[in-house]
C-alpha cells in the first residue's frame, strides 16, 4: 500500500508546520476536526505570538479558548493545552527536547495520561513532534483496511481497533530497517490521509483510487466505481 500510494501521490512534506510545538499545538486542535478549521486557530494563534510554548504558557485561557474557536470545541482543547504546557514546565522544564528524550513506551503512557489525549493524538505527537518511531491510525486507514479485509474482525471505532490498526502498519514496515521507521510511518500515515480524502470516505469511490488494484472487497464496502 504504501508503494503504490507513493508512486501515485508522492512524498507528503508531513506534518504541515514550522516547528515541534506546532505540531503539539495542531496534533490537539485537528481532534474531531478539519485541517482547514485548524489552520483558522492557528493564523489567530500566530498573530498573538502563541506558536510557541512561552507565548501559550502567557495567554490567558479564556483568551486561548477564543482564539481555537475555528477549529471547535475550545472549550476543552484549551485546558487540554494549558495542561499539556503544565506538565512540560512541572517535569520537563518547558523543554521539548526533555520531554522527547524519555523512552518511547513511558513517554506514550505518559501523554495518553494527559486529558484529550487518546492513542492517536499520543501517537501524532509522538511520531511527528516528538520524533519517536511510532506508527500514527485514524479513520481513514480503518476504512482501507476494512474495506480490503486486512484484519480479521474488522477493526472497530475504540482502542482495540486502534491497537489493532498500528500493529498491522508495525507489521507492514517489520522487514524494513528500523532507522527507517519513522520517516516510514510518518510518510504512510500521510499518503492514509491523502487516499482517504481522495477516495476512501464515507462512501468509498475506488475509480481511480491507487489501491483499488488490491481490493477484494466484501459487500459491506458500499464502495462506488470500479
Ligand atoms: S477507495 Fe476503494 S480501492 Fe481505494 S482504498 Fe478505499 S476501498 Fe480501497
Amino acid at each position: 500500500m504504501h508503494d503504490r500510494l507513493a508512486a501515485a501521490y508522492g512524498p507528503q512534506h508531513w506534518w504541515p508546520a514550522d516547528a515541534p510545538f506546532e505540531v503539539v499545538l495542531g496534533a490537539y486542535l485537528t481532534q474531531n476536526t478539519s485541517w482547514m478549521a485548524v489552520e483558522r486557530s492557528l493564523a489567530n494563534l500566530r498573530a498573538a505570538g502563541a506558536l510557541t510554548v512561552e507565548g501559550l504558557r502567557a495567554l490567558p485561557l479564556e483568551e486561548l479558548r477564543r482564539l481555537i474557536q475555528p477549529s471547535g470545541f475550545h472549550t476543552r482543547k484549551a485546558p487540554a493545552l494549558k495542561a499539556f504546557v503544565a506538565m512540560l514546565d512541572e517535569e520537563f522544564g518547558g523543554s521539548l527536547e526533555r520531554l522527547g528524550a524519555v523512552p518511547t513506551l513511558a513517554l506514550r503512557h505518559r501523554l495518553l495520561a494527559l486529558p484529550s489525549v487518546g492513542p492517536e493524538t499520543a501517537d501524532a505527537l509522538l511520531l511527528y513532534a516528538l520524533g519517536h518511531a511510532v506508527p500514527v491510525a485514524d479513520e481513514y486507514l480503518r476504512r482501507i483496511v476494512e474495506r480490503h479485509g486486512l484484519v480479521t474482525p474488522a477493526p472497530g471505532r475504540n482502542r482495540k481497533g486502534y491497537e489493532a490498526l498500528v500493529g498491522l502498519t508495525r507489521e507492514g514496515f517489520a522487514l524494513d530497517p528500523a532507522k527507517e521507521h519513522a520517516r516510514l510511518y510518518n510518510e504512510f500515515h500521510a499518503l492514509t490521509v491523502a487516499v482517504g480524502k481522495a477516495h476512501c470516505r464515507r462512501t468509498a469511490n475506488c475509480e481511480g483510487c491507487p489501491l483499488a488494484g488490491d481490493l477484494t472487497l466484501t459487500e459491506k464496502t458500499g464502495r462506488r466505481g470500479s
